[in-house]
């Protein structure tokens, strides 16, 4: 395929009247100076597009559902207690219709690949379903419909505290021990083949909550290549129990017990010392921050200035899929920095266009945590690319070096045209190409939930 594109983004510069060339999804060749007539399919602005590096799918059918206040209970109650009863019923046809309608909305929001963060594994009650990876199955098919560029992240859940407490109830569905957790891995790689060559598979231990430290080292000697993603201090109960079990808070006991470097992402990242800020930022880890998810449940900003100051690397994920918007991700994760610091234009490290920088800094950081060939539109790299349109009136007063701010702070979610995941175009005028039968099946399947629940 050959794209025209009026304007391309390709690292911190902006070329004009380029023709792109995909081949085996991958981009072949840039020319600048082309006519719209040298290519197959012309387009406005051509960005690379982001990785969400964060995803739970299955939570996306609770959105809504919680923002509420129940009489006498904290105020987690509300989104735990629907989770479990979700989790007593949620059969995998659900699950699937459930993951191909948030990976679309994720293409259509102008991401070209996520990280599935999956945690779910079993039946209700614990017992594996016949085939042990059948859920991540599921998340394949669903990948494999949507055409999005899917990392998938099975996830070693062994305790229910720090303290190796045993599981029980919902939690059942995510046990496994180190064993069977390595045999479910292995069956993921064996099925790999069931989708494009971009697609791969990495792990994720939860949590310092719901692994052990010897657990860990085990699970990170078999399996070393990563992509290696953990959820560490999101809460503050969390890094006080860490601190009160491990004799360190979560992010220090890390860098200083394992091998933490560019195969890590470490999702959430929120409550640091200035110190471990800095070690992480060093360390070359990706901070996985998910801004409205952090800001909807509560949890806190991040420690940007510092990170970044650092060379901190970052990227952006959905993870509970309350909404799924690229552009609210990026202005909340800017605007949770200005409210806590009483400061504008504070994600950008001496000076320049914050949109600019969180934007480029995001879409190399996501492409980092998804071990993705992506991230910048060049010659060789994995054509992951979103389409936006200029003439909308959210830009079309901007210049060049104003777009990426009018994107993160100005432009609706429509502003997005086409998302090409590794070269395939599954986004065009704003529409996934499997919309409807997607959403017929979404709706089909959360009705029966529902009755269930
Ligand atoms: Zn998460």
């Amino acid at each position: 395929m050959k794209i025209h594109a009026r304007h391309v983004l390709s690292g911190q510069n902006w070329l004009k009247d380029c023709r792109i060339t995909l081949v085996e999804g991958r981009i072949a060749n840039i020319e600048e100076g082309m006519p719209v007539a040298a290519a197959d399919y012309s387009v406005d602005v051509l960005l690379p597009s982001l990785g969400n590096l964060h995803s739970h799918t299955f939570q996306r059918a609770m959105a809504g559902m919680t923002e509420f206040r129940a009489a006498g209970k904290e105020s987690f109650w509300t989104w735990r207690e629907l989770m479990y009863r979700f989790l007593d019923h949620l059969t995998p046809e659900q699950f699937e219709a459930i993951a191909a309608m948030v990976f679309m909305e994720m293409q259509e929001a102008g991401y070209a690949s996520v990280g599935e963060f999956h945690y779910v594994h079993h039946q209700p009650g614990g017992s594996p379903y016949t085939r042990l990876s059948e859920l991540s199955e599921r998340i394949f098919a669903a990948a494999s419909q949507t055409g999005i560029g899917l990392t998938h992240l099975p996830v070693l859940y062994t305790y229910g505290g720090v303290n190796q407490e045993p599981l029980a109830g919902g939690q059942l569905r995510f046990a496994n021990d180190v064993d069977r957790f390595l045999s479910l891995t292995e069956a993921c790689r064996d099925n790999l083949s069931s989708l494009p060559a971009d697609a791969q598979v990495g792990i994720a231990p939860h949590s310092l909550r719901a692994t052990s430290p010897a657990d860990l080292t085990h699970v990170l000697k078999e399996t070393p290549q990563g992509p290696i993603h953990i959820h560490i201090s999101e809460q503050l109960r969390e890094v006080a129990d860490v601190e009160a079990r491990l004799g360190q808070r979560p992010v220090a006991w890390l860098l200083d017990n394992v091998d933490v470097d560019t195969r890590w992402c470490l999702i959430h990242a929120t409550h640091m010392t200035e110190a471990e800020t800095i070690s992480m930022a060093k360390s070359g880890a990706v901070a996985g921050l998910c801004p409205i998810t952090e800001a909807n449940l509560g949890d806190g900003p991040f420690s940007g200035p510092t990170y970044l100051e650092g060379g901190g690397r970052f990227g952006l994920g959905s993870d509970s899929n309350i909404r799924i918007s690229l552009t609210e991700e990026l202005r909340t994760l800017e605007y949770s920095q200005r409210l806590r610091d009483l400061n504008r234009n504070v994600l950008v490290v001496g000076e320049g266009s914050v949109g600019k920088a969180l934007y480029t800094g995001a879409a190399l950081g996501g492409a980092q945590a998804l071990g993705r060939d992506a991230g910048i539109v060049e010659i060789g790299k994995l054509a992951d690319l979103v389409a936006i349109d200029r003439s909308h009136p959210a830009l079309c007063t901007l210049q060049d070096d104003q777009l990426l701010d009018g994107l993160c702070f100005v432009a609706p979610d429509t502003i997005v045209t086409d998302t090409w995941s590794a070269g395939r175009h599954v986004v065009q005028d704003g529409r996934h190409r499997e919309r409807d039968s997607i959403i017929a099946r979404y709706r089909a399947a959360l009705s029966d939930l529902l009755e269930a629940v």
